[in-house]
């Protein structure tokens, strides 16, 4: 199998994009067939260098290498405009010498007549140039264009994903594949790179469902192989409408800048019109390819659901072996710009951290903000929390703490004698170690929720966790 990816350098990678590349990864990778990358970028007006950038950045970061490329389409215009000619010359299409303005005109008038109008008028239009005409004016360089002679008759294939297709040509246009200044139209340029590259399988979108039938009859003219289509699912909004950039965050770099991990990414888009037969939701790369098949590729939408991409991340995140998670916090801090100096940890708190946060964490990002008070001081104190652990009786608050800060100063500081000390504590002052931990919990990083009290002191240190006790019971007393 020899299969492609061929996106438009108009944009970023985009999440419709990339399960596009991915589906055709995953069916190179697992029939040991080639990955082609190849960039369109005739839209010269839309196509920006930056985003060539971008695509392939955004491929890299997913792990979907190629085999061969990237090669850029509008290198091949040459052979675009000699596989034109060609047809030109074997009666498989025709010269149009009508201005581009006239034609329209025109074309606007008769196709209120319904379909096969602009077809009947283009036709009509080149007859009134004799052929021997045609010659001399094209030699004599006047600008035409070449429209492509839409057999009668009807295009049929037998779609990988909806199973068999057919459209009437009359309901195709004799449309246009070299333009009167030279340069190739879009369904021409793919078809012919597409049987210069010997694809064998053509994965993309169901937008592109209407290109099908052209470039399927652009295939039979000049004589090459027809490859297999297949036609990806639309990826919906929640509401049910095509993904668009109403629904918010699209591009892949969006999902990267917030701390997705691309193993969960990848995982997500695999899903994303593609079920594995089961329930199961976290397959891995490896897996993926072993699994992979365009039977199970659904024929209807997939819906888009972010939730689900984070939900899948914190389990990916969860599972990550301590050294990469370390590196990978390491790596988020410094994007938030907190490096060096900012992390006031040593090289075992900070993975007793990360450990700590990590199942509470949906993305990287999240555990950045869940980092702050580890890594400096506590700026302020959940105002809820301290109404309900502190204030509602101050004085027995402030009395717990001290009564803490004095035992924390007494217990060797490991987890079992830090607990043993601080539930044995509860007992002498007969309340339940609740009323220890939460007024504790508050002062040591000024929210209601984090990891174990134990982790959170041993993350802390004995002095640190002394400072924020007394300060807490100098703000309980309102001296700060
Ligand atoms: N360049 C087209 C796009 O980005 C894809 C063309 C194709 O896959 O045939 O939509």
């Amino acid at each position: 199998m020899r299969l492609r990816f061929a996106p438009s350098p108009t944009g970023h990678l985009h999440v419709g994009g990339a399960r596009t590349a991915l589906f055709n990864w995953l069916l190179a990778r697992r029939s040991g067939g080639a990955f082609v990358l190849r960039v369109e970028d005739t839209d010269r007006n839309r196509s920006r260098p930056e985003h060539v950038d971008a695509i392939l950045n955004g491929l890299r970061w997913l792990g979907i290498d190629w085999d061969e490329g990237p090669c850029f389409q509008a290198a091949g215009a040459e052979r675009h405009r000699a596989d034109a000619l060609r047809l030109l010359a074997a009666g498989r299409a025709y010269r149009d010498f009508t201005p581009r303005e006239e034609f329209e005109r025109a074309r606007d008038a008769a196709v209120s007549a319904g379909s096969g109008a602009v077809t009947r008028l283009a036709r009509r239009l080149a007859a009134r140039v004799p052929p021997a005409d045609g010659e001399r004016r094209a030699a004599a360089g006047e600008p035409f264009a070449v429209r492509f002679l839409v057999p009668d008759g009807e295009t049929a294939w037998r779609d990988l994903v909806h199973g068999a297709m057919r459209f009437a040509n009359a309901e195709i246009d004799d449309f246009v594949i070299l333009r009167g200044d030279g340069t190739p139209t879009y369904n021409l340029a793919v078809a012919s790179d597409d049987a210069d590259a010997a694809i064998t399988h053509v994965l993309r979108g169901d937008d592109h469902l209407s290109n099908t039938p052209k470039q399927i009859l652009l295939y039979e003219a000049l004589g090459r192989p027809v490859p297999e289509f297949g036609h990806l699912p639309m990826i919906l909004g929640p509401d049910g409408r095509r993904l668009s950039k109403r629904h918010g965050a699209r591009a892949v770099d969006a999902f990267r800048a917030e701390g997705v991990l691309p193993a969960a990414m990848v995982n997500f888009l695999a899903l994303l019109g593609w079920s594995p037969g089961t329930d199961e939701e976290l397959l891995s790369r490896d897996e993926l390819v072993e699994r992979f098949s365009l039977e199970r590729v659904l024929k209807k939408g997939a819906v888009f659901d972010p939730a689900k991409l984070f939900w899948m991340n914190g389990r990916y995140i969860a599972r990550m072996e301590a050294g990469e998670l370390d590196a990978a916090l390491r790596r988020a801090l410094s994007r938030a710009g907190v490096a060096g100096d900012g992390i006031a940890l040593g090289e075992e708190a900070f993975a007793r951290m990360a450990a700590a946060l990590a199942p509470r964490s949906r993305t990287f990002a999240e555990m950045v903000r869940l980092a702050r008070p580890y890594l400096g001081p506590v700026r302020e104190y959940d105002a809820k929390a301290a109404r309900r652990s502190w204030y509602r009786d101050p004085a027995g608050a402030a009395a717990i703490l001290e009564a803490v800060g004095d035992r924390l100063e007494a217990v060797p500081w490991e987890a079992e004698a830090l607990e043993e000390g601080l539930r044995a504590l509860a007992g002498e002052l007969g309340v339940g170690a609740g009323k220890v931990f939460q007024p504790l919990r508050l002062a040591l990083t000024g929210s209601p929720a984090s990891p174990g009290i134990f982790d959170v002191l041993l993350i802390l240190g004995r002095g640190r966790s002394l400072g924020r006790v007394e300060r807490a019971v100098r703000r309980i007393a309102g001296e700060s």
